[in-house]
């Protein structure tokens, strides 16, 4: 199915609006489709899979951000560390130790979002507002060098109950404007990231600042 460049100039126009960012999430769509949508003025691109995305990045321009959006292993950091823009899926203490640690071979400052788990389903990742609590509060007492904690992101259940989503979104909203006032170091908080195909108006209107969007872009994923 060929890129949808008029869906894409619709949702662009939608996040601007909002003052958000379109996050084109590219994972098993080719280069050429990536390209498409890069020529047609698009640079942030999202995957979740650390190969895909060191096999694809190099074949691309150089100004495209990166985004990993998918649950990073400590022992893969070190693949996408030279280039990647911000790493969203951000579920662990030890997971950001890793990426201060390959920041700092790299002499860069990366950028993370912690994972919240808002959704009902247990499969999905992500910390609990306590635990949120405690790595920011650990994170805020040693902060770290080449790591930056800029914000939170969450994936809502996946329901097609919007009162549902639209709850989870604003609890999500809620955590982040609890940290919002945090300003050491490591953290300042500029980024909401949530909103899918599914339901990024609804994110829109609940305060994201970054929807990830793929299957409505690139066409269903095989
Ligand atoms: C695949 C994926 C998306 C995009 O999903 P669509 O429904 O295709 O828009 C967004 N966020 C994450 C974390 C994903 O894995």
């Amino acid at each position: 199915m060929p890129v949808r460049t008029d869906v894409y100039t619709q949702i662009a126009n939608e996040a601007s609006t909002s003052q958000a960012t379109l996050v084109a999430v590219s994972k098993t769509k080719p280069i050429k489709d990536i390209r498409a949508l890069y020529d047609a003025g698009q640079r942030d691109f999202g995957e979740n899979y650390v190969q895909e995305l060191t096999t694809k990045q190099p074949q691309l321009p150089a100004d495209i951000r990166w985004h990993y959006i998918g649950h990073l292993q400590s022992n893969k950091v070190k693949y996408i560390a030279p280039f990647i823009h911000l790493v969203h899926g951000v579920d662990s203490l030890k997971l950001v130790k890793e990426i201060g640690k390959q920041g700092q071979k790299n002499s860069r400052v990366i950028d993370c979002l912690l994972q919240v788990h808002i959704a009902q389903e247990e499969t999905k990742f992500g910390l609990d507002a306590n635990e949120l609590e405690e790595t920011i509060g650990e994170l805020s007492r040693e902060p770290l060098s080449h790591v930056r904690i800029t914000g939170l992101m969450g994936m809502a259940s996946f329901t097609s109950d919007m009162n549902k989503v639209r709850d989870e979104f604003r609890y999500l909203k809620s955590l982040y404007d609890k940290y919002a006032s945090v300003q050491t170091e490591g953290i300042r908080f500029v980024n909401l990231s949530m909103g899918m195909s599914a339901d990024y108006r609804i994110a829109l209107e609940e305060g994201s600042t970054m929807i990830r969007v793929g299957s409505l872009l690139f066409g269903e994923r095989g």
